[in-house]
């Protein structure tokens, strides 16, 4: 099932990455292996998968060991004090929303002597109930980092609400689109604006239509996901 399942979104990928002018190589598939087991995990790398995505630290932690060499990326908010249980494990955490957060990294990146690439999520939606800061706030976090040597500022995120409707979906994604290129074009120490995740399973190739450059796809992949 995983392999049809990937075949599909691959060609789904490449298929709205030519139609926005891009190679398919230019875009990263993050596999979203939350709540699925490390076995599971194991398959996607066989059959390619380089990056995966979880939402909670503890869940890094837990299947870390058992999973085959990989990239492990930090997608879900993120509590400051969970930050030393995956300094060591990830290559990317996607979900910084506050300067208290990246001042935490930053602590816990150089007791590891490491350097952490991170992504500045924002809440384009205005959706309330969503993590991410608001676009105005933005500058001051960009700003922040300047003064940061274990943190790198790589890009933006975003999660945008659920639903049906290709035309919301586009607008939120052009937004974004919209200040990854406005950041692009301005300079700021220790901010290098390479990548834009934003996309799922229900909207990843709008998401590319629109510029990502990285897509975090889960139950397209996996299948429905059970909560226990
Ligand atoms: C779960 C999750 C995804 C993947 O969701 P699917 O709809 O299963 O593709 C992507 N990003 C984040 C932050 C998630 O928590």
């Amino acid at each position: 099932m995983i392999e049809e399942n990937l075949r599909q979104v691959r060609e789904n990928i490449a298929k709205a990455a030519r139609e926005s002018g891009r190679e398919p190589g230019e875009i990263t598939l993050i596999a979203v292996t939350k709540t699925h087991p490390p076995q599971m995990m194991n398959e996607a790398v066989h059959l390619g998968i380089t990056d995966v995505g979880e939402n909670k630290a503890q869940e890094v932690r837990d299947k870390y060991a058992q999973v085959e060499p990989v990239r492990w990326h930090l997608i879900g908010h993120l509590q400051r004090n969970k930050v030393k249980y995956i300094i060591d494990k990830v290559c990317m955490i996607h979900s910084v929303d506050s300067i208290e957060l990246m001042d935490e990294i930053e602590r816990q990146a150089e007791k590891h002597q490491k350097v952490m690439d991170i992504l500045i999520q924002i809440n384009i939606s205005g959706e309330e109930t969503k993590f991410g800061i608001e676009p105005q706030q933005l500058e001051a976090l960009l700003e922040h980092a300047a003064g940061l040597k274990h943190v790198r500022i790589m890009g933006l995120m975003t999660i945008i609400p659920k639903t049906d409707d290709s035309i919301t979906k586009r607008l939120h994604f052009d937004n974004m689109q919209r200040i990854f290129i406005d950041i692009q074009s301005k300079t700021y120490d220790n901010v290098h604006m390479k990548y834009l995740s934003m996309g799922m399973s229900g909207d990843y190739m709008d998401a590319i239509a629109s510029g990502a450059n990285m897509v975090r796809v889960g139950s397209a992949i996996f299948g429905k996901r059970e909560y226990k």
